[in-house]
């Protein structure tokens, strides 16, 4: 299989083999293609599986296609620590260096100024951390309603930190229709759970 035969972007297509990148990962070519065609995935992966990229190529792909609503963001990537988000973050300008999408980084630990102000200028995708996104939200704003597609990175972390109820309130934010990309490194119950509450018909791959 390569990366030529997952139908991205061909703009995402290229950033991905200026990266070096030869071969998709076991992840990448069966959550992309996935992916790509509308479909909620439940990934049960470890990091340094590719999984980053299993999420993000596709995301970008269709952002690529879809249109730009007024303001709202269209995409949301929800990771359980700062170090974890600022990676995915890094992994996105990569992957879409040629493409002229909008991020803001929403993580705890540094002044809401600047990230007021990406927010208000309008941002296609939100990547952030729970407690930091819902902070914004309180304070009026932010909308999710926007949102097509959603993310949650390492859910299995956001338990164990205490994050269920954050999340469950985030989804709850989004709109039903959205498409949800959701991956664990394991799937204990209280996990479980959520994605039988919040996903709709996901294609479970396990690697
Ligand atoms: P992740 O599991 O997403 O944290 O990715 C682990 C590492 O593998 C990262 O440094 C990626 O840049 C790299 N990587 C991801 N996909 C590929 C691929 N298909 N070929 C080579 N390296 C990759």
């Amino acid at each position: 299989m390569k990366f030529s035969e997952l139908e991205l972007d061909p703009k995402v297509l290229q950033a991905v083999e200026e990266a070096g990148y030869e071969t998709p990962t076991p992840i990448q070519a069966q959550a992309i293609p996935e992916a790509l065609k509308g479909r909620d995935v439940l990934g049960i992966a470890q990091t340094g599986t590719g999984k980053t990229a299993s999420f993000t190529l596709p995301m970008i792909s269709l952002l690529a296609k879809g249109r730009a609503r007024a303001r709202m963001p269209r995409s949301l990537i929800l990771c359980p620590t700062r170090e974890l988000a600022a990676q995915v973050a890094e992994n996105f300008e990569i992957y879409g260096k040629y493409h002229k999408l909008t991020m803001a980084l929403l993580i705890g630990g540094v002044s809401f100024k600047d990230q007021d102000k990406l927010i208000d200028r309008g941002v296609d995708v939100l990547i952030a951390t729970p407690g930091r996104l819902l902070d914004h939200f309180e304070r009026g704003k932010l909308m999710l309603t926007g949102v097509q597609v959603m993310v949650v990175d390492e859910a299995d972390r956001m338990l164990d930190m205490g994050f269920i109820p954050d999340i469950e309130r985030i989804f709850s934010l989004t709109p039903f229709t959205r498409q949800t990309l959701f991956f664990s490194a394991t799937m204990p119950p209280e996990i479980t759970r959520l994605t039988e509450q919040f996903l709709h018909n996901p294609i479970r791959i396990e690697v």
